[in-house]
């Protein structure tokens, strides 16, 4: 068993308030979208949800908003909800307290939301603490690995199915470094799920 895909449980507990699963019993998946917008990697995802009418959230790396704000624009006119990941994908381990926190009202200058989801999906306890007065955190249920460049599009693909159940909150990145695998499995697992009587909902 990969222990990637799957948080521990008792990581869950560490951030007391966060979300890593939506409620109820239904057959409901929610697709999220970390480190964006990118060309050509978003735009990619973007099509492929059009394709199948799902929507999703993308949780957006500042500086990348900045850099692609036709991207940017291009998201939210599709309908998708946008969440805060840091102007920087700061790693809140090696960065203090108030230096994270203005790296996340930086971000909130042009990601308008109420969600978070810090990077590498973790934080101090301090910075969270702060951080859930005015944000949702958002973390996740299945990690799809899309990242990870010793796996195959087909791997990421067969481990996001498997861990997949009700109210998952699934993770894929819209980053070059993830867009091989990505883009073969987004396609592939949104319509295997659609064919066995799944949704897609919006957090
Ligand atoms: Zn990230």
């Amino acid at each position: 068993m990969n222990t990637l895909v799957r948080p521990p449980r008792l990581l869950q507990q560490v951030y007391p308030g966060a979300l890593w699963r939506m409620p109820g019993r239904q057959k409901i998946i929610y697709l999220t979208f970390d480190d964006g917008p990118v060309p050509g990697v978003t735009t990619g995802a973007l099509a492929v949800l059009a394709q199948f009418g799902v929507k999703a959230t993308f949780f957006c790396v500042g500086d990348n908003v900045q850099k692609h704000p036709e991207v940017f624009a291009q998201l939210v006119a599709g309908g998708h909800r946008i969440g805060n990941h840091t102007f920087n994908h700061l790693d809140g381990w090696k960065h203090p307290r108030m230096a994270y926190l203005r790296n996340v009202q930086q971000c909130a200058g042009c990601v308008d939301s109420n969600l978070f989801r810090p990077p590498y999906g973790r934080m101090r306890p301090s910075q969270h603490h702060a951080i859930r007065k005015q944000y949702k955190v958002v973390m996740w249920d299945v990690l799809s690995c899309d990242f990870d460049p010793g796996l195959t599009g087909d791997a990421c693909l067969e481990m996001t199915l498997l861990y997949s159940r009700p109210g998952s909150i699934v993770v894929f990145h819209d980053s070059l470094k993830a867009a091989p695998r990505m883009l073969y499995a987004l396609p592939r697992y949104i319509e295997t799920m659609l064919n066995d009587g799944w949704e897609f909902g919006v957090l």
